[in-house]
Parts: structure tokens; sequence; C-alpha cells
């Protein structure tokens, strides 16, 4: 059920809130329950009446009935306060369920500022779980602030939240500035680390929002926080196959009366079960009325209609309280999450059957060359197979975009605007491969400088060559080195950040290993070297023998790369080195 919460401190107006918004909640067409937490003694619990010394006298539970409303009171009789997502569990099917009080229960919910209070706003910063206030003066907070007597704004605010009506927020991505990759002046070759702290800081999401459906939403990023609908589990069930009892808690062996019936998952018992009586319960069946523990069926004897264990067994023992896993409202999944199977588990068990998510990534790839030939056609010596598009698209594929083949351009300065002109009508960021690197055919660095804002980073790295950033036409290019080896690994270590940061999944630093060296070599200092490597079934970690960046085929002999540092000189067999595995990279 759809659930929000009115909090706040005595006095401050949360019950005249609550009273408007079940009218106004009334007045659009929907069903609102409510649900109300209180300190001490509350409205039904008066000295002297009937039902107070019916309970007085020690009954466990009292139903109050008259021709216009009925009620149940519970005794707990000393045990533990229910959680909010039992309660939830107890009412019947509404469109909205109006909680007041629960401050520390993980649903959402606005708080109400009234008169001195205002002064003081009393949300955490932390709290995540306050989304709005109400108050009676205007203030500045981290979250919307709407007038206390405005019941319509706040009904409006609460209605979309749940997702009663629909939102009309804006689903449409910022663009990029067209100098967004300006590096700062006066720095010649810039260090990995701070070419990638400035794409970090730089690049947002592009790709607009939109609704998907459960069934479609593998692979897709989350586009705002996602809060459980319903509680796992909804309501308290068993853990175990066995017999549900009142507790007594005593020690040695104890016997119960055994009724008839069972409570079955999807099943439950409908009679209540009261002290000294046990029944039958299965896993994941909700507890009978009365039922606070569960004995396991195998340690247990039955003879003749009564069962016999031997206690003490704890409270709540084989028991699973509602919202254990998670509570309604609770965040469940946050914004940038790549939705997996295993998220796609918490939000069917929650509830949902549609969430909103970013729209694909469509990462455009363009080979730019005369000298290239696309794969598997007749070529003659001075061709060259393009590798580089099979390759980029494949690793945008398995980074979760829609990888978009922009075929190949020669080295024709026309012939390279008229493919980037078509490709930024169709993709959200452009990959060009060769011609970038100041040579007299390099006509992609040639026609971005003069039309798409260049900026070209040199960046502290082997392999790799200077990378060319650009706008074109409101979009990104990442013009990578034509070098098929050094184009691999300037995808890996910048396009694969810079790719989640614009599809929404935030930033992503690989997971590295250090692990010992099994070779030795000297090295550069001031320049970051990653070196194709494998780790051998000793533990050790093996370097391809050529370091030559045309040399294709140690990519796919490597599983992974090492990552030496701008100051390391020197390496000995034996000395721990950053490992990273190419599934750290996503690949
Ligand atoms: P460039 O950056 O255009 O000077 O290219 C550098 C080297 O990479 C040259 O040897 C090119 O032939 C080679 N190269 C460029 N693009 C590709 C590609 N798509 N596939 C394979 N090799 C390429
Ligand atoms: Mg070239």
């Amino acid at each position: 059920m759809k659930v929000f919460g009115v909090t706040g401190w005595k006095n401050n107006g949360k019950t005249g809130l609550m009273e408007r918004l079940i009218a106004e909640v009334r007045a659009r067409g929907f069903s609102v329950s409510t649900i109300k937490h209180a300190h001490h003694r509350f409205d039904l619990d008066q000295e002297g009446k009937d039902s107070f010394r019916h309970r007085a006298a020690g009954a466990k539970q009292v139903l109050l009935s008259s021709s216009k409303r009925w009620a149940l009171m519970d005794e707990l009789q000393g045990d533990n306060e229910p959680e909010l997502a039992e309660h939830i569990a107890r009412l019947d099917p509404v469109d909205l369920v109006l909680v007041e009080g629960f401050k520390a229960a993980s649903h959402p919910k606005i708080e109400v500022h009234r008169g001195n209070a205002a002064r003081e706003p009393l949300i955490a910063l932390k709290d995540q779980t306050v989304l709005a206030v109400a108050s009676d003066r205007p203030q500045e907070l981290h979250v919307p602030v709407f007038d206390l007597d405005d019941t319509a704004a706040i009904a409006d605010f609460i209605l979309e939240y749940v997702g009663l009506v629909k939102s009309e927020k804006s689903t449409k991505a910022a663009p990029l500035k067209d100098d967004c990759f300006a590096l700062p002046e006066g720095m010649y070759w810039t260090p990995v680390d701070e070419a990638l702290a400035k794409l970090r800081d730089t690049l947002a999401p592009v790709v607009d929002i939109e609704v998907c459906g459960l069934e479609e939403a593998l692979g897709k990023i989350v586009a705002a926080d996602q809060r459980a609908i319903r509680s796992n589990p909804p309501a308290p069930n068993s853990a175990v196959d066995g017999y549900g009892i009142q507790n007594s808690g005593a020690a040695g062996p104890q016997s119960y009366q055994l009724l008839e019936g069972r409570s079955a998952a999807g099943a439950p018992f409908a009679g209540a079960v009261a002290a000294g009586q046990a029944v039958r319960v299965l896993t994941g069946a909700v507890l009978p009325a009365g039922v606070d523990s569960v004995v396991m069926q195998e340690d247990v004897v039955i003879e003749g209609g009564t069962l016999t264990f031997s206690g003490p067994l704890k409270m709540r023992a084989n028991t699973r309280r509602a919202g254990e896993d998670v509570d309604a409202g609770g965040i469940i999944l946050t914004k940038g999450t790549r939705i997996c199977a295993p998220e796609i588990a918490i939000l069917a068990a929650t509830g949902a059957h549609e969430l909103e998510v970013f729209k694909p990534l469509r990462v455009g790839v363009l080979s730019t060359g005369d000298e290239l030939i696309a794969a598997g056609s007749e070529a003659t010596p001075s061709q060259t197979y393009d590798a580089n598009r099979p390759m980029l698209l494949s690793l945008a594929a398995s980074w979760g975009h829609e990888a978009v083949d922009l075929g190949q351009a020669p080295d024709d300065p026309e012939a390279i605007e008229a493919a980037l002109i078509a490709a930024a009508t169709k993709v959200d960021v452009i990959f060009t491969s060769g011609g970038a690197s100041g040579g007299d055919e390099d006509h992609v660095g040639t026609l971005l400088a003069a039309k798409g804002n260049l900026q070209t980073w040199r960046v502290a790295i082997k392999p790799g060559r200077p990378l060319a950033m650009a706008m074109w036409r409101g979009v990104p290019v990442f013009g990578l080195p034509g070098n098929p080896v050094a184009a691999f690994v300037c995808a890996l270590v910048f396009a694969r950040p810079s790719l989640g940061m614009l599809a929404g999944a935030g930033w992503q630093e690989p997971q590295s290993f250090m692990v010992p060296a099994g070779f030795s070599k000297k090295k550069k200092a001031g320049r970051r070297e990653f070196l194709r490597a494998r780790m051998t079934p000793e533990g050790e970690v093996e370097a391809f023998a050529s370091e030559g960046s045309g040399r294709i085929s140690g990519l796919s002999w490597a599983n992974g790369l090492i990552d030496l540092s701008e100051d390391t000189t020197e390496i000995t067999k034996g000395d721990l080195v950053c490992f990273l595995p190419f599934s750290s990279f996503g690949i």
C-alpha cells in the first residue's frame, strides 16, 4: 500500500494537517486510512469505561462494537510495541495510508514546523526519510518547504510522490556546456588522475528519464531513489515448518493443546491461538492471531491431540517480523544503480511493477583513416582491417549502452564532417578513433578544432596518444588514438567512467588488487603505464612479452592490466603491483 507520514513536535499542527489532508485526498477521489502513534494513553483508553474495565481485568483483546463502528484493542501485556509495517499489514487495502507520528520508522514523511520550532528546523540533514517540510513561515532547507496552510500543494506533493497522480517534473536532461572539456591553462602533461577528476566533475547525465515496466528493467539505470511499496515480509510469518504457540518462555517439558487446522503460505489460519494452544504452521505462513513463537516440528512430540516439547524457547523463535527485511517506504535502490537480477528481486518482492529509469545511452563509434577496410573484405597489403570499430562497439554494448555503428570515414575533412553531422542527430556521445594526433592526415583534430571546441588532452599515460575531447553540436566527442591497443586502454581508463556519468550510473572506479609481480622491469618516471597482464596459477601477475602498442594479440592474451604509478621507476620480481582484472572494467 502507498504510505506517507506526517511528523513534527507536539502541538506543531500535525493533527490539523492530517485532518485537512484526509479531506483533500478523499475529495480527489482516493480512499484513505490512517495510523496514529500515541505515546501514552489514547482516546479509547478512558479510565472507568466498560472497555477499560475489561482490559484491566486481563482480557487479551477487547472488541467494541456499535451500529456505527467497531474497534479492536489488543493488549500487548508486556510484548514489544509492534513496528509500523505490522500495523500497515493489518489494514484493509486502501489507496493511501497517512501515518501520524512514528518519526523513527523509515517511511517517507513530511515534517510540520509551527511557531518557535520554525526558527530551529527539526530535521536532521541526514534523515533521508523527511522529504518535505510544512511550515508557517518560509525557510531555506535542502527539501521543499510548503506553506502549512497550502493543503492542496502538500497533497499534490504526496500524491505525486506515492505515484497516485503522474509527476509533471521534467524528465529531460540538461545539456553539457560547450567548453566543458577545457583544462586549466599552462598544464602540458596532465596526470591520469587529474584528467579523470576533470571528467568526473564535468560530466552529467545526458539521457532523459522514462518509466519502464519491471520486465524491461534489466540493465537499465535507476533514475530516482526507489522505495518499497510494500514491506517485506508484509506480515509476520513462520521461518520453519512447525507449530505456532504463545510462548511462556518457561524451561523444561511443556504441553499444548493442538488445534484443528493449519496456517500455510497463502492460506492463513482463520482462528486465534490462546495460551496453552498450538497450531500447525508451515514456512512462509502468516502467524495466526495470538502466535508469537514457532517451535520446530523436529523438536515436538504429538500424542492424542497434545503437543509437547522441552523449553525454553526464545521469544519470537523461528518467526520473521513484518518489515524485517524492508519497511514500506524504505529506500531499496538508490539513483544510479544498474538493475541486475538482485535488483529485480527486491523490486518484485516489494511490489514494484514500474519504475523511473534513464533512457539507454546511445554510443556512436566512427573509425577514420584511408587505410581502413571492414573486417572480412578482400584487402591489399597497404590496407588495415578496421579493428577499433568492432572493439569499441563491443565495449559499449558490454557496459550496457546502446552501441551505434557510425561506419568509417576516409581521411577527408568533408567526409568526416558529414559523418559527424549525421551522428549528432542520432547518438548521445561519439567515439572516433584515429586521425587525432596532429599528423598531416589528422583531419578529426583539425575539424573539431575549427568547429567543435576541441581540447587536446596530453595525458601522461602509456599506451596513449593525445585525447581529443570536444563538443560537437551539443554532443561530447572522445577522439581516441588510432592504435588499437592505445584505443582499448584509453577506452577502459577514460571512456568507461565517462559513459557511466553520461548514462546516469555515476562514476565507476575499477576494483584493483595488489599482486606480486612475476617479472622485472625498468620504467620512465612521470608517466602512468598500463601493461597487458595475466594472473598465473601461482598467484603472480605476468606482463605481455612485448610492450609494442601494435600487438593486438596481447589484449586477448591478457585478463587484466597492471597499473604502474607515475613515480614507479623499477619493478623487481616479487614486488607488489596493482592489478586491474578486465572484470573490474565490466568486460
Ligand atoms: P592514426 O591515429 O590515424 O595516425 O593511426 C595510428 C595507427 O593506428 C595507424 O597505424 C593506423 O593504421 C592504426 N589505426 C587507426 N585506426 C584503426 C582502426 N580502426 N583499426 C585498426 N587500426 C587502426
Ligand atoms: Mg589515420
